[in-house]
């Protein structure tokens, strides 16, 4: 896979830190304003079929489903890969033309984590939610 530098969008507006939700999150390093585009999650283009199969082996599940066809593999990707889960997220994700484009839903400080709700691109299986939000789902 060829490397992205962290020109792209806002990218260099983020960091990877160790997450209290859960382990590598991403954090604003500069105030990020609210519905700007983020930057896309880069990694593998696969089949869903091989996806599905990975993801047996995975301990740290990474991957989006776009449909029946094709999925990403982000276990090798940008700092976007590190965003972790919330029920009351900061930013929402877009699925478009096989790329996953992230977005600031509101204004998002220095210091402050990168979340999304992963609640519609998620695998069924559950996992529990440890965002801390008040209105925590309590599951993915
Ligand atoms: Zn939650």
């Amino acid at each position: 896979m060829k490397k992205k530098t962290a020109t792209v969008f806002q990218l260099d507006k983020i960091e990877s830190r160790k997450s209290k939700i859960a382990g590598m999150g991403a954090f604003a390093i500069k105030p990020i304003k609210a519905r700007s585009k983020i930057g896309n999650m880069t990694g593998e283009l696969i089949s869903t079929r091989e996806a599905r199969k990975r993801v047996k082996t995975l301990k740290v599940v990474k991957m989006v489903e776009f449909d029946e066809r094709l999925a990403l593999d982000a276990t090798h990707s940008n700092s976007l890969s590190h965003i972790n889960h919330s029920c009351d997220a900061n930013c929402y994700i877009r699925l478009i033309h096989h790329k996953v484009e992230f977005y600031a839903k509101r204004n998002i400080k220095v210091g402050e984590e990168l979340t999304a709700d992963y609640g519609e691109t998620q695998h069924e299986e559950q996992l529990k939610c440890r965002c801390g939000a008040k209105n925590c789902r309590g599951w993915l």
